[in-house]
């Protein structure tokens, strides 16, 4: 973890052609963005996931030595994969970026309301500026997956849950910490629509 004084934090507010920026004032969160602690660069794009947008990213990093890179465009689950890959590209480590979602979280749900998209899209550039002051380095591995499973409680799911899993192949182990199974099934009387006993 660098001390606070070596954090280079770089901020890229994305457009998305008119997606974000035909609900939010884009330039006014540049404008925040650059007053942040530790921000050493902040810009906008149009398409930050385009391959300039990449470029444009790779460039600061190597530029301005960024460590730790925030991108506010739309949701992680669409390009955290593509920014992560961009920065690993120029070195650093790809846990050290993260987005801030002003697209699905805040100029979709607020258009026609410029104004208060753009404050609540400052909102949250900023908590992710802040957020990503703790951000850390994390190395990916792989570990061998045993093929087996352990079911706990053998209730009716458990049960079922545990010959599916045998009838796929997979050993199993039940375990039931009462002395017998059938979990609350086994403690009626009669069930709908047979009214046999439950057991
Ligand atoms: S990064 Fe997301 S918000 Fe930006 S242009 Fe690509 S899809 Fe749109």
């Amino acid at each position: 973890m660098p001390k606070d004084d070596d954090l280079r934090i770089g901020v890229f507010i994305c457009e998305c052609g008119t997606n974000i920026a035909g609900s939010i004032d884009v330039d006014a969160v540049v404008e925040v963005a650059q007053k942040q602690p530790n921000v050493v660069f902040a810009t906008k794009n149009l398409y930050t996931c385009s391959e300039p947008g990449q470029q444009a990213i790779k460039k600061a990093i190597t530029e301005h030595k960024l460590n730790r890179v925030v991108v506010a465009a739309c949701s992680p689950r669409m390009h955290e994969p593509t920014f992560r890959t961009c920065v690993k590209e120029v070195g650093m480590n790809p846990y050290l970026v993260d987005m801030a979602n002003i697209r699905e979280q805040c100029s979709w749900v607020h258009i026609g309301d410029r104004k208060g998209a753009t404050e609540k899209a400052i909102d949250i550039m900023k908590a992710y500026v802040g957020r990503a002051r703790y951000l850390q380095p994390q190395e990916e591995t792989r570990i061998p997956v045993k093929q087996a499973a352990l079911v706990i409680g053998g209730g009716v799911a458990g049960m079922q849950s545990a010959l599916d899993m045998a009838d796929a192949g997979y050993k199993v182990t039940l375990v039931e910490k009462e002395p017998s199974l059938g979990g609350l099934m086994a403690q009626l009387a009669k069930t709908y629509p047979t009214m046999d006993c439950a057991i």
